[in-house]
């Protein structure tokens, strides 16, 4: 694999790779180090949360967020709702979910002008390996957890679409239908 993170942008719904389950990254290379942190600054440029590497047309399982403390997050909590810092997510791994699912409303980076309400469980626990190439476990919850299984969705070709109630469904279907042609 051979990527300039330069030419890198935010792909939108229904482009194909958006549908289709990433493949693992096979080793922490420079390469991968400066794809997340151009993903990083797209991210932070669209005023996301979160950004997963489907959503700029690779093909790798690999997810960056940076979800900040206020409005009821914060990094003290237990488990904690906000990231103290951005985090990248390579090959990561859900380990658990905890709780019954909720709905919440969720937008997408990827899905332009749609938001609706979710349905996902409080809490989540994934590994996943660093920059450094160290493995990790977060559990989080919150918004932090919202956002951990949303990335991780990408990685499986899942969008918001997919787990909206039916109601958000029937509200966003006009909306959805525009994108797609
Ligand atoms: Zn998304």
């Amino acid at each position: 694999m051979s990527v300039d993170p330069a030419t890198l942008s935010i792909v939108s719904f229904p482009d194909k790779i958006l549908l289709t389950r990433a493949r693992p990254v096979p080793a922490i290379t420079d390469e991968v180090r400066r794809v997340a942190e151009r993903m990083l600054d797209l991210m932070d440029e669209a005023e996301g949360i979160g950004l997963a590497a489907p959503q700029v047309g690779l093909s790798w399982r690999l997810f960056v967020l940076d979800v900040p403390g206020g409005e009821g997050r914060s990094t003290e909590t237990d488990p904690p709702s906000a990231t103290a810092s951005p985090m990248v997510f390579v090959n990561p791994r859900i380990l658990s979910f905890e709780g019954p699912v909720e709905p919440f409303e969720e937008g997408c980076l990827s899905l332009p002008e749609i938001r609706g309400d979710v349905l996902r469980p409080p809490i989540v626990t994934v590994e996943a390996t660093d920059l450094e190439g160290r493995t990790f476990q977060l559990r989080a919850g919150g918004l932090l957890s919202r956002c951990v299984q949303h990335e991780y969705d990408h990685l499986d070709g899942v969008l918001i679409l997919d787990r909206m109630t039916q109601k958000s469904r029937l509200k966003t279907r006009s909306a959805v239908r525009d994108l797609q042609s």
